[in-house]
C-alpha cells in the first residue's frame, strides 16, 4: 500500500492522462496546470487540477512554485463552475498517503459542487459509479464556457 514514502510513478494515471495515452474530459488547461473532470464524481461537477510538470506525489513534498500555480487554477475552476452549476457550496480536498484516502499518487485537488440538502445526490470519496462520458462531456461544455 503507498502511503507517505515512495517515489513518483511515471505510469500513475494522472502522468497517463498527460501523456495523453489515456483521455480525460479538460476543463481549462495553461502552460503549468491541467484540470478534467473526475470519472467517479462524488457530485455533479467534480473535477481535478494538477500540475503538468512537477513529480510530487502529495502536498508534503510538492515545490511552492508548483502549488501556487495548481492553487490559481483551482480557484479559476471553482469560480467557472460556481458559474455553470450554481452550487450553494464547494468543497476543496487533497489527500496524502493511501490511509488518508489517496489512491493515485500524482499531486491533485478535488474541486467539489455540494448542494443544500444534495438534491443532485453527493457521495462519499471514491464510492461512486463511474460517470457516462457522454454527460462529463456535456458538463465540461458548461463549465468551460464560464472561463
Ligand atoms: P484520490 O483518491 O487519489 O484523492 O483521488 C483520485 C481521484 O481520481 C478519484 O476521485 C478518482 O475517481 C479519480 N480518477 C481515477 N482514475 C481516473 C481516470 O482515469 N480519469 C479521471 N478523470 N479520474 C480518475
Amino acid at each position: 500500500m503507498m502511503s507517505l514514502e515512495g517515489t513518483y510513478d511515471e505510469g500513475n494515471v494522472f502522468a497517463l492522462i498527460l501523456a495523453g495515452k489515456i483521455p480525460s474530459t479538460k476543463l481549462y488547461e495553461d502552460e503549468h496546470t491541467y484540470a478534467f473532470l473526475d470519472i467517479q464524481p462524488q457530485s455533479r461537477g467534480h473535477s481535478l487540477v494538477i500540475s503538468k510538470w512537477s513529480k510530487a506525489r502529495n502536498i508534503l513534498e510538492v515545490e511552492d512554485e508548483a502549488l501556487a500555480q495548481v492553487m490559481a487554477t483551482v480557484k479559476k475552476v471553482a469560480n467557472a463552475t460556481r458559474r455553470a452549476l450554481d452550487p450553494d457550496g464547494i468543497h476543496v480536498a487533497q489527500f496524502n498517503g493511501a490511509p488518508a484516502g489517496q489512491t493515485v499518487f500524482h499531486l491533485h485537488f478535488h474541486i467539489v459542487p455540494r448542494w443544500e440538502g444534495q438534491p443532485r445526490g453527493f457521495v462519499a470519496h471514491a464510492q461512486g459509479d463511474f460517470a457516462d462520458p457522454e454527460e462529463l462531456r456535456k458538463l465540461a461544455e458548461e463549465i468551460c464556457a464560464q472561463f
